[in-house]
């Protein structure tokens, strides 16, 4: 294809000028516009007249402004190509114009959007004689419409995957239909159906107000912002629903709507008014259940407590900034220092960790707090502490009276023996870690079963009262004082009265203050006290240590004849320790036969013939020889051993008179010693029965002898049955060693006694006290008036035997007649006290 020139010849200058500049911007206008132009001549044609700018696009080269079709095709991605052809074809068929995009790939491999128009010249004859026009490069609208298309897609995404929704209003303030649909209840339909102004809509007729003020923010055009409100649908469904605006302008200022976003919180609601109800709930449980709490931020080093931690210390939460200084003074003892050394090692370890604490309230009254700290923890990371604080003041008050229920002897308010046991251990503990000595007194009441006895248990009782009030008088405020037992008294003194001489001295001035005779409302009484003394932790590191060397202590005081203190010393514990030894070997005497019993003859002093025998154990130890039984008998009886023992000597003795009687000796009275304990501990009336069966031993032959202490630290009641069981065997009971105790002649009324037995201390010195004969005489005489026979014991002068003779007693035991003597000399010797005390005969 050619330029066509005019046929009529050369244009003028002039005109080729203009046109020259017509064309010019022609190209350049097709070239900014990125536009080529193309002509075709012939349905059948092979080649394009183009523009060079067609050229460019295609990036081919021109032949006299032409380019071959075929060439030009080639650019032409595939999915297009046919159809442009058929368009092209069809527009010199049909005479139809075309605009097809296309996609054409240059030589360097890019690719161009284009858009290829192109349109029919009819001739006269309407018939299609041409077919020209244009391709244009729309890569960079095209991209700009893709990267657009996209954007709207993302944000189609967002809105339709995001739980809040767009809307829109109109000047009118009514709301646009949301073009998507709302998946929910008819409320939310409600709501974006549109149609209608947001205070047109069904809403909680309880946020009237609300609405109106939303009202008044939107009809003046202001934004508002997490306006919440709930939508009623036909139905009664609700939602809650949360939404923000903004109004929109025109250029010119008109106000043309609102745009706003809203989201459905109904569910969040619900969540917050559950949260709202818990936290309402807890703030109940706490302030019934009196608990505070607080926290501290290791970042900010603050503290931060609930309403009720300040209540419970009647603190006001405006003026009051909690801070381990302000806090200090509301604390007690050192729970400040324990409770900030807790927290510390709560921040340390992040353990929970809990104690209780006493706090003062500002009105002055002390308060017990159950404490518990706990590591706060964000991301795996100690941030702080939180706690609670709970009052537990009428609990702990509880416990403490409880605790002093249990802990205190209730007739006397003073401690027991369980809280005297517990502070021995805390006060031991103490003097070992402080290195300061303390001292542990036993005081042990003498002659109190006497006031029991004689006066009544509530004379005792008074008795016992009256002890406590002198101890506390006489003692110091630290000191601590406990009844341990009936008449067992402890002390644990302070550590300013540790010295021996000054323990001693303080001791014996209890003592002192408490053998002052005292007027009781049934009578007046007089105790005295032994007190043995342990100082600590030097006599005992342990409370059984220390509890058994002051027992020692005052076991030697008893010892050494009671009414006085005795401080413990290591030679008592080697003693205890003999003592024990010589139980075992008691106890290895008494399996093995190593006891015997001896016999002391009684003698009739009316007939001067021997009535009866007194069956005395003799122990013959292997390396100490012969041990007395005033020294083993009170080891055995500490063991339990004298019951066996005691029954051992029983059958022995009645035994051996059986087979006296046996040998055709004069039927003789066999007296045998009986231990409390024989009586407490068992059915002593089957054994003595038992035995009399056994050796066929009359019974009226046999005495048993007891002492007073039979009714020591026992009920009455057992014993008094016992004797009267064994009084219906037909034996005798003769009471021993009368005049060396408590003598009460109390026990000889009551009791089915049929013998006394004179104590040879009373006996002894006779011949030159005229008291001692004057009160020998009263007994003798008293004891004949009850029906009682009398045996004196360990007369040792002839000048006491006719003493005795001439009071009218009716027995004498003692050595002027005979020691105790082996079984085989009993006969002979008893033989010869007769043959010897014919003179009595000759005189009755
Ligand atoms: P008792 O029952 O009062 O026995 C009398 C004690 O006085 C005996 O001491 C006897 O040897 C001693 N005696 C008697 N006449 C005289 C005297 O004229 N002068 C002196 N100085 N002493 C005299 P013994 O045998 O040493 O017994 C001491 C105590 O041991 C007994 O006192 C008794 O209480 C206890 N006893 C002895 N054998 C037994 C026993 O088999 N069972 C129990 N439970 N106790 C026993
Ligand atoms: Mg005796
Ligand atoms: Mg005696």
């Amino acid at each position: 294809m050619a330029v066509r020139r005019s046929s009529l010849g050369q244009p003028p200058v002039r005109e080729v000028r203009r046109r020259w500049h017509e064309e010019r911007s022609l190209r350049r206008a097709m070239r900014m516009a990125r536009v080529g132009y193309w002509e075709s001549y012939s349905a059948a044609a092979t080649d394009f007249w183009v523009s060079s700018e067609f050229a460019s696009l295609y990036d081919l080269q021109t032949v006299d402004g032409s380019i071959p079709i075929a060439a030009m095709q080639e650019r032409h991605l595939p999915e297009s190509r046919d159809i442009l052809e058929a368009r092209y074809s069809a527009c010199w068929s049909e005479g139809r114009p075309f605009a097809v995009q296309t996609r054409l790939r240059k030589s360097d491999g890019s690719l161009l959007d284009c858009v290829v128009h192109g349109e029919p010249d009819f001739n006269l004859s309407g018939q299609v004689q041409r077919v020209s026009g244009i391709v244009r490069d729309v890569t960079l609208e095209t991209s700009a419409l893709q990267r657009l298309a996209e954007s709207e897609q993302r944000l189609a995404d967002f809105v339709s995957t995001a739980s809040d929704w767009c809307w829109e209003t109109g000047p009118d303030h009514r709301l646009l239909p949301y073009p998507k649909s709302l998946d929910g209840n008819a409320a939310l339909q409600a709501v974006a159906s549109g149609g209608r102004a947001r205070w047109e809509l069904s809403y909680a007729p309880e946020e009237e107000s609300s609405m109106a003020c939303h009202r008044a923010d939107m009809e003046a055009h202001r934004p508002f912002r997490d306006f919440v409100y709930t939508s009623v649908g036909n139905d009664g469904s609700r939602i809650s629903i949360c939404t923000s605006g903004k109004p929109i302008f025109a250029d010119d200022g008109t106000f043309i709507g609102y745009r706003g976003t809203a989201s459905d919180i109904t569910q969040l609601s619900v969540a917050r008014a559950l949260l709202d109800q818990r936290t309402r709930a807890l703030e109940e449980a706490h302030r019934l259940g009196k608990m505070g709490s607080w926290n501290y931020r290791l970042d900010t080093g603050r503290t931060a407590w609930s309403p009720e931690l300040y209540q419970m210390l009647g603190l006001d939460p405006t003026t009051f900034e909690p801070t381990d200084e302000s806090t200090r003074p509301y604390f007690q003892d050192n729970d400040a220092d324990r409770l900030l050394k807790m927290q510390k090692r709560v921040l340390r370890s992040s353990m929970t960790e809990a104690t209780d604490i006493r706090v003062s309230h500002v009105d002055g009254t002390t308060r017990d707090l159950a404490v518990i700290c706990k590591a706060e923890i964000a991301h795996g990371k100690i941030i702080g502490i939180i706690g609670t604080a709970q009052d537990v003041t009428d609990r702990k008050e509880a416990e403490r009276r409880l605790e002093q229920l249990a802990y205190t002897d209730p007739l006397t308010g003073l401690a027991n023996r369980a809280l005297f046991k517990r502070q021995l251990a805390t006060v031991l503990e103490r003097s070992t870690s402080e290195g300061r000595n303390r001292a542990l007194l036993l005081i042990d009441l003498d002659r109190f079963k006497e006031v029991n006895d004689s006066l009544g248990h509530s004379a005792g009782d008074s008795m016992l009262t009256h002890v406590a009030a002198v101890l506390t008088q006489e003692l110091d405020p630290q000191d601590f004082i406990a009844r341990i037992g009936g008449d067992e008294f402890a002390v644990l003194t302070d550590e300013r009265c540790t010295s021996a001489k000054a323990l001693l001295i303080l001791a014996n001035r209890l003592i002192a203050k408490l053998s002052v005779p005292v007027e009781l409302a049934e009578g007046e009484a007089c105790i005295s006290a032994t007190i043995g003394i342990a100082i600590l932790p030097e006599h005992g590191a342990t409370a059984e240590k220390a509890s058994r060397n002051a027992d020692l202590a005052l076991y030697m005081a008893k010892e050494a004849g009671r009414g006085r203190a005795h401080l413990f010393e290591p030679i008592y514990a080697q003693a205890a320790d003999q003592r024990l030894d010589l139980g075992r070997r008691l106890r290895h005497a008494v399996e093995t036969g190593g006891l015997k019993a001896h016999y002391q003859p009684q003698v009739d002093l009316k007939t001067g013939r021997v009535s009866g025998f007194e069956a005395l154990l003799r122990w013959n130890h292997p390396e100490r020889g012969p041990i007395s039984p005033s020294e083993f008998i009170p080891i055995a009886e500490s063991t339990g051993l004298i019951v066996d023992l005691g029954h051992w000597v029983l059958r022995n003795a009645c035994k051996q008179m059986r087979s006296w009687l046996d040998a055709g000796l004069p039927p003789r009275s066999i007296s045998v010693n009986v231990s409390p304990a024989q009586i407490w501990n068992g059915d002593f009336e089957a054994v003595v029965s038992t035995v009399l069966a056994e050796t066929g031993l009359p019974s009226e032959l046999l005495s048993l002898e007891l002492t007073e202490n039979l009714f020591v630290d026992h009920t009455k009641q057992k014993v008094s049955s016992s004797l009267a069981a064994l009084s219906k065997l037909g034996v005798q009971l003769a009471l021993d060693d009368f005049g060396s105790g408590y003598s009460s002649l109390g026990y000889l009324t009551r009791l089915p006694f049929n013998c006394l037995k004179i104590d040879r201390t009373f006996v002894d010195g006779i011949a030159t006290v005229p008291e001692k004969r004057k009160l020998l005489g009263g007994i003798i005489a008293l004891s004949h008036g009850l029906g009682m026979s009398v045996v004196a014991e360990g007369a040792e002068l002839a000048a006491e035997v006719d003493l005795l003779a001439a009071f009218n007693c009716d027995f004498v035991q003692g050595y002027v007649f005979s020691q105790p003597i082996a079984a085989e000399q009993a006969p002979l010797v008893a033989a010869n006290i007769e043959r010897e005390t014919r003179w009595m005969k000759s005189k009755s």
